[in-house]
């Protein structure tokens, strides 16, 4: 399946911000957007450029897609189901990316970064509900419960990613470390989910 094969710390720097793509090297100081806090290229330092509202639009949309690790068609097809359900269908986007099958395995823990936890889904270290799912973009529901294979447990990178979240970080998690498990409570409300973005631009994009 295609992937960005970008340098992946350029995405940070064209966005302006932290996204998060690189594991553990994004919670230490080896993070570059520290010291190169502009976009990539020649002429990242001097030039700015005026961006027009379609720009600004097609920017936010980048930024959440690339946080999320998710390609243009996925992406859309995501756009397309939370235009279909009730409240606000950028909200919708949003909640949908959140209950990911990778998206929640990150959360959790049990992977430093969302393309790490997409591994482990593919390789089929994850169980959900006691099943084994390897498709990285299931949609997870309310009560599911999502677990590291009985064989997995002894994968050293699982144990050290752990130790990056707090059991009670996020409020629609139950995060149960020593059993390497974890319990989807419910959707998250938009506020709730750490994302600086602002998905009504995307909205805007995809409605001309
Ligand atoms: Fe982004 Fe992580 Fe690279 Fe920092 S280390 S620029 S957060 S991908």
């Amino acid at each position: 399946m295609a992937r960005y094969n970008d340098a992946v710390c350029k995405l940070c720097r064209r966005e302006k911000q932290k996204l998060f793509l690189k594991g553990s090297k994004c919670f230490s100081e080896r993070c570059p957007i520290e010291k190169k806090n502009y976009p990539p290229g020649q002429h990242g330092v001097s030039r700015r450029p005026k961006i027009s509202e379609y720009g600004v639009q097609l920017r936010e949309k980048q930024k959440i897609k690339r946080t999320y690790g998710v390609l243009e068609t996925q992406f859309r097809n995501l756009f397309e189901k939370a235009t279909r359900q009730k409240g606000i269908t950028g909200s919708n986007l949003v909640k949908l990316l959140e209950r990911r099958l990778d998206n929640v395995v990150y959360r959790l823990g049990f992977a430093t970064s969302r393309k790490a936890a997409r591994q482990l889904v593919r390789h089929r270290h994850i169980l959900l509900n006691n099943e084994l799912v390897d498709i990285p973009s299931y949609i997870v529901a309310a009560g599911d419960v999502i677990k590291i294979k009985e064989k997995s447990k002894k994968l050293d990178s699982i144990h050290d990613s752990l130790k990056r979240v707090k059991e009670g970080q996020y409020s629609w998690l139950l995060i149960d470390k020593p059993n390497l498990a974890g319990t989807f409570l419910q959707v998250p409300e938009r506020e709730e989910i750490p994302l600086n973005a602002n998905e009504q631009l995307v909205v805007e994009l995809y409605s001309k």
